[in-house]
């Protein structure tokens, strides 16, 4: 038992120096940073894709707004002495309603101008953040490299003295602490701590005492672990 303990001892250590480098906060940014671009990117794609519809849009206005003009124009040309008299007021009225109408397209055209002006600045931060925000991911990645990397000895010195020591840990022993390991289970053994379960503070009943001090571990019924006596 005291070879498998300072086995787990071993293990123990070596999930911290895992975790240390892996949980950091850099980490945590990295995540951000990577989700922050990951929207920005389709942000980008959305805004191209507006600007897109803005242009149809504004290309369909001018082209109705050029074939009024020149309705306009034919009208304004026309020679007033060979309309007849009848036929004035039809005239006029429709000169009105193409100015009114030209009046309309042309404030429906500055308002799209004015959107797509919108868009590309928006398109142009958007960018300007990517870039930003890229530059930052490149530091933090680097950094939660080097965090790795600095631990990554220490992890195979560790690793490398557990595989030396299986061999002198008792088999059977190995074989359940890998087993409850591998359920996720950890630490596998745990102390008897005053009539309790050390991991989860269940209390013992006293038969489960007895057997515990016969057999010199017991699996506690709760948190599933193997309990001995220190
Ligand atoms: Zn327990």
């Amino acid at each position: 038992m005291k070879k498998m303990l300072e086995y787990q001892e071993l293990d123990i250590e070596l999930n911290k120096l895992k975790k240390s480098s892996l949980d950091s906060s850099d980490r945590e940014s990295l995540a951000k940073l990577k989700a922050y671009i990951v929207e920005s990117h389709n942000k980008g794609f959305q805004l191209e894709t507006d600007a897109e519809e803005l242009l149809n849009d504004y290309n369909k206005l001018k082209k109705q707004y050029d074939s009024n003009c020149e309705k306009v124009q034919e009208l304004t040309s026309t020679d007033l002495n060979t309309i007849t008299l009848d036929k004035v007021d039809s005239f006029l009225s429709q000169i009105n309603s193409l100015s009114s109408e030209l009046f309309l397209l042309e404030r429906n055209i500055n308002i799209i101008i004015t959107k797509i002006k919108n868009s590309l600045k928006d398109f142009d931060t958007t960018k300007k953040n990517i870039i930003k925000a890229k530059e930052k991911y490149n530091a933090c990645k680097d950094k939660c490299e080097k965090a790795v990397e600095a631990v990554a000895p220490k992890i195979k010195a560790i690793e490398e003295k557990m595989k030396a020591m299986e061999k002198d840990v008792p088999q059977d022993l190995l074989a359940k602490y890998n087993t409850l390991k591998g359920d996720k289970i950890f630490p596998v053994f745990v102390t008897f701590d005053n009539g309790h379960c050390s991991r989860c503070r269940v209390e013992i009943p006293t038969a489960k005492v007895n057997k515990l001090k016969a057999d010199g571990s017991i699996v506690c019924e709760q948190c599933h672990r193997i309990i001995y006596i220190k």
